[in-house]
């Protein structure tokens, strides 16, 4: 088994290369809500319409749009796929009874990558891409594995190219210690050990950073080109708080993982909270992005995961008594047992506990145990 793996690098295109990327971003737009149209009108009439029937269209519409064969064929596919994959998504909110969300028609700046699922190579410190030339890139580390797909993306004014790599996973030494792990209201997350790790530094400032360039663009006039601007703006600070957030989550599940051999997690279930009361602190701490960046590598270095149900986790004591706390309650004082100790830290030892039951007990879903 190999682990999928990401790797980014800036693109420095020049001009001619730029004006063919955007032609393909373009093309493939139309592309998307083309196929969308198409979907529409075929449930109307009851006539489904799949993958497939759309991809076999492609060289028909390209009889016709002769600029098209001057796009990457294979490309072209991608947007294709993509609509695919948000119709099942679609599907499968509306039975598990969530908001369904139906796919959307996407404008000119919703629309902002393309994938090439091969005819890319890299040349020394250049990639080459079909159709559209040897584009500078800066390789600021060196790729691992085998490339699968490159996606060209335009992220605030700048190009980036995101190799999706697959490569043999390396275990790491054997180790017997184990973790319980609990996301923290107040802190990002408790260890079962007593170790509180907090929120990042720059995680507040961020925070009124953001707010500071969402309403300035709320402020101006739809369609301005001052708006537009302020948009740049903002999606600027959420690029500088992803690519903070995200390195924070790599180093920490490096950490756990190189440091316990069974990491015990709450099954948060995300979706299912971020829509309740608790849904900021759950949408920002970014717990989800958290876990399965703990999981892949746990997979990857041969470490047991397990994520336990989290019904539960902070009304119980470790010697099973059931100790009722409020939301804001910040202390655990059990009556049976006498334990004292702060919340989040029980928690992190229930969570351990259960899943240290494993298999036995049902209320145990495992993410992801040794390789496979
Ligand atoms: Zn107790």
């Amino acid at each position: 088994m190999s682990s999928p793996k990401t790797f980014k690098f800036r693109l420095y295109p020049n001009r001619k290369q730029r004006e063919q990327m955007l032609r393909t971003l373009d093309a493939c737009r139309e592309l998307y809500n083309a196929g969308l149209e198409e979907r529409i009108g075929a449930w109307k009439c009851r006539t489904p319409v799949n993958y497939n029937t759309q991809q076999n269209q492609l060289p028909e519409i390209k009889a016709i749009r002769t600029e098209l064969l001057n796009i990457y064929s294979h490309a072209l596919q991608d947007p294709l796929h993509r609509l695919d994959k948000a119709f099942k998504a679609f599907f499968r909110r509306c039975k598990s009874g969530q908001k369904p969300g139906f796919p959307r028609f996407k404008g000119r700046y919703r629309f902002d990558s393309f994938t090439y699922p091969d005819g890319f190579k890299f040349v020394g410190s250049r990639l080459q891409l079909s159709k559209i030339g040897n584009i500078k890139v800066k390789q600021h580390r060196p790729i691992e594995g085998k490339i699968k797909t490159v996606t060209i993306r335009r992220e605030c004014g700048a190009w980036y190219a995101t190799l999706s790599v697959e490569f043999p996973p390396t275990a790491l030494p054997r180790t017997d210690v184990t973790i319980g792990v609990d996301v923290g209201l107040e802190s990002f997350a408790v260890l079962s050990d007593g170790t509180t790790i907090e929120n990042p530094r720059w995680y507040h400032g961020a925070q009124v950073e953001l707010r500071k360039a969402q309403r300035r663009v709320a402020r101006r006039r739809k369609g301005s080109k001052r708006r537009r601007k302020a948009v740049m703006l903002l999606q600027k600070v959420h690029q500088r708080v992803r690519n903070q957030r995200n390195d924070f989550h790599h180093k920490l599940s490096c950490w756990l993982v190189e440091n316990f051999g069974f990491i015990a997690v709450e099954d948060l279930n995300v979706r299912g909270l971020a829509g309740g009361m608790l849904s900021k602190s759950v949408h920002d701490a970014g717990w989800a992005g958290f876990l399965s960046k703990l999981s892949y590598k746990a997979a990857n270095a041969g470490r047991t995961m397990i994520a336990v149900k989290p019904s539960g986790t902070s009304q119980t004591c470790v010697c099973g008594a059931t100790v009722r706390k409020l939301l804001s309650d910040r202390e655990h004082v059990c009556l049976s047992c006498g334990l004292i100790a702060s919340r989040d830290h029980v928690s992190a030892q229930v969570i351990l506990q259960r899943a240290g039951t494993l298999p036995s007990s049902d209320n145990v879903e495992a993410i992801s145990s040794c390789v496979a």
